[in-house]
């Protein structure tokens, strides 16, 4: 019978395989940023407490889909602890429908619910080619206005411009809990600017030095609305960030970022930018041919149904 000897030697290289597998598996297995565990621990009650507050800034209108789009939002709200949603309508006055739809989410103490209608006047502003009509603009500076008197900067907070028809992964919530202050975090948007996504671009260090955008990479900070979240105290040291309808076309997300931050004090999140967390969808304008029809005819399939 002949004996196998396995020496010391093979022993120890045979374990060394076997970590460096562990470790490459270990490391596949992990896509994605904090998910799951981080938002478990954001779920109990110590933890939220210790959590910043995110104040998440929504500007809407009325059309027919707007009731779909804010209770796909709502439900984030249900699910993040620490979110406060400052809710601005495009309108002379608050409406009972967004009103209802934040009671129902149970967020009775958790929103702000404001209102101003956008000039017309400023439809007809356009000179230069580029510019169109600025959605949003004059929402997310009375939020800031109203952030800036009601908010107590002494306890570290963060805010976020949350348009209504995008899509929000709960762990982005997770991640812009990491901002430290005085810093705006950053990470990658899906389905923008004609790319699958844009994101930062980070160098070894992981310090932002670019943007992969297609479209205006000339922009001071050519990224999206949905793409950042600043500090809070920053909105209190530089009293005079606000958004503007002076400028171009995609120039807003450049305008506010301007006064507050410059690109090598950006804070990377999101994996160091590789994970996509949050998607710039858009919903197409509802079709109401038949409701038009029916309209005519002084009836409508909504009497007395709130849609
Ligand atoms: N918005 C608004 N008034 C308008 C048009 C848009 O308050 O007349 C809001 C809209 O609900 C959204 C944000 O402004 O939360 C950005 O608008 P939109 O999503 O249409 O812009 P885009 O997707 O083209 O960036
Ligand atoms: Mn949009």
């Amino acid at each position: 019978m002949t004996e196998v000897r396995i020496r010391p030697r093979q022993v120890l290289i045979l374990i060394i395989v076997f970590i460096v597998l562990l470790l490459m598996v270990h490391r596949n297995g992990k896509r994605t940023c904090d998910g799951p565990d981080y938002l478990q621990a954001m779920y109990t009650q110590q933890q939220s407490d210790t959590l910043p507050k995110i104040y998440a800034i929504t500007p809407t209108y009325a059309r027919p889909a707007q009731k779909a789009e804010l209770t796909r939002l709502s439900h984030i709200f249900m699910l993040v602890p620490n979110l406060h949603w400052i809710i601005v309508e495009d309108s002379n006055s608050t409406t009972p429908l967004v009103r209802n739809l934040l009671l129902r989410a149970g967020l009775e103490n958790r929103f702000t619910q404001l209102n101003i209608k956008t000039p017309q006047e400023f439809k007809l502003q356009g000179k230069d080619p580029n510019w169109i009509k600025p959605r949003g603009v004059e929402q997310r500076n009375l939020a800031l206005t109203w952030l800036r008197a009601n908010v107590n900067v002494d306890r570290h907070a963060i805010v976020f411009f949350m348009d209504d028809d995008n899509s929000y992964a709960v762990e982005l919530f997770a991640e812009m809990s990491k901002i430290k202050p005085g810093r705006v975090g950053v990470w990658p948007v899906g389905l923008v600017g004609g790319l699958m996504v844009e994101r930062p671009l980070l160098d070894q260090e992981n310090r932002v030095v670019g943007f992969n955008a297609a479209w205006r990479p000339e922009r001071p900070f050519p990224i999206d609305m949905a793409a950042f979240a600043i500090s809070m105290d920053l909105f209190i040291k530089y009293p005079q960030a606000v958004f503007s309808y002076e400028v171009q076309r995609g120039y807003q997300e450049s305008e506010i970022l301007r006064y507050l931050t410059t690109r090598d004090q950006l804070q990377p999140l999101a994996n160091n930018c590789r994970d996509v967390l949050v998607w710039h969808t858009r919903t197409e304008k509802t079709k109401l041919t038949a409701e038009e029809e029916l309209i005519r005819k002084r009836k409508r399939s909504d009497e007395g149904i709130e849609v």
